[in-house]
């Protein structure tokens, strides 16, 4: 009997009985935060697919035959962009063959497009490192960005899987609705952290600290993603007697050495940022990762 064949016998009444009459929209994200949105958006209608863990440095990922094997089955690839994946993605989406999901195509979908981002160069000058030309891509540590994105990847779900066009509307009216009562409360949580002065390990944060008001003093990377000399931390340590800060964050697949040397060396605490879904026992969905970030900060840098 053709293998096939037998294959549809075989699975078509299991699909059937787990209530999957139709075939999921195959959703390919690039990081755990984009993965936990499309599943809060599209519930039972997709299955999603995370090409990295949050203890995955998101610049730098290989692009595997598993990855590119699941890139080329997925209907709609759900990325950060802003250049954060350009060492990987390209080459991903490039070896899939996939024609629906390639950069301009309805099936691509970056999510730093549809926020307002900081931190752009005035003049793009690469020797100043690669990774943040174009504006800083770590938008997922404001929760109001999450807002602006989940309106625009429902819209996304909507014209890409139009059969459905309703359940996404309702999803996205019903997680809209409780994420703005949750950003009402962690604004209330965080007032104390309004004004504080941080170090951080990498330029990770920077919209974190514009929604809370914390205020970056020091970074610990001389440029984005070139790992601290000695005589750079050393650099940073001088400077924090004049300027003094009350905690150095750095991200949860990051190294924790440097920021463990400047908070022994300075007298101030270092703060594990879970930085996406699963960064922390804590971290378990989106919810739970600012209710986690906010914690981790208020333990560690609240004004007294
Ligand atoms: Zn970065």
């Amino acid at each position: 009997m053709n293998r096939k064949f037998l294959s549809i016998v075989l699975t078509a009444p299991l699909a059937l009985l787990a209530g999957h009459a139709h075939a999921a929209l195959r959703v390919f994200a690039c990081e755990p935060e984009w993965g936990a949105l499309a599943q809060e958006l599209g519930g039972n209608l997709v299955e999603v697919s995370v090409a990295t863990s949050a203890l995955q440095d998101p610049h730098q990922i290989q692009a595997k035959p598993s990855l590119i094997a699941r890139a080329r089955n997925a209907d709609l690839v759900v990325c950060t962009g802003a250049e954060l994946e350009i060492g990987w993605l390209p080459v991903l989406l490039q070896q899939s063959g996939n024609a629906k999901v390639q950069a301009g195509q309805p099936g691509n979908f970056a999510a730093a497009d549809f926020v307002r981002k900081l931190d752009v160069p005035g003049q793009l000058d690469r020797s100043q490192g690669d990774v943040h030309a174009a504006g800083n891509p770590h938008i997922q540590t404001d929760p109001r960005n999450i807002a602006q994105v989940a309106v625009a990847l429902a819209a996304r779900l909507q014209q890409v899987d139009p059969a459905h066009a309703g359940e996404y509307a309702k999803a996205q009216a019903d997680f809209s609705q409780r994420w703005q009562q949750a950003i009402g409360r962690w604004a209330t949580q965080a007032a104390p952290l309004k004004g504080v002065p941080v170090v951080s390990q990498h330029k990770a944060f920077v919209y974190l600290y514009d929604w809370l008001g914390l205020k970056e003093v020091a970074v610990l990377e001389p440029k984005p993603g070139v790992e601290p000399s000695a005589s750079h931390l050393q650099g940073v340590l001088s400077a924090l007697k004049g300027t003094p800060a009350r905690m150095v964050l750095y991200a949860a697949y990051q190294d924790p050495r440097p920021s463990e040397w400047l908070a022994k060396n300075a007298n101030i605490a270092a703060v594990k940022i879970p930085f996406t879904v699963g960064g922390s026992d804590g971290a378990k969905d989106l919810f739970s990762l600012f209710d986690d970030t906010l914690a981790r900060l208020l333990a560690a840098g609240a004004k007294p």
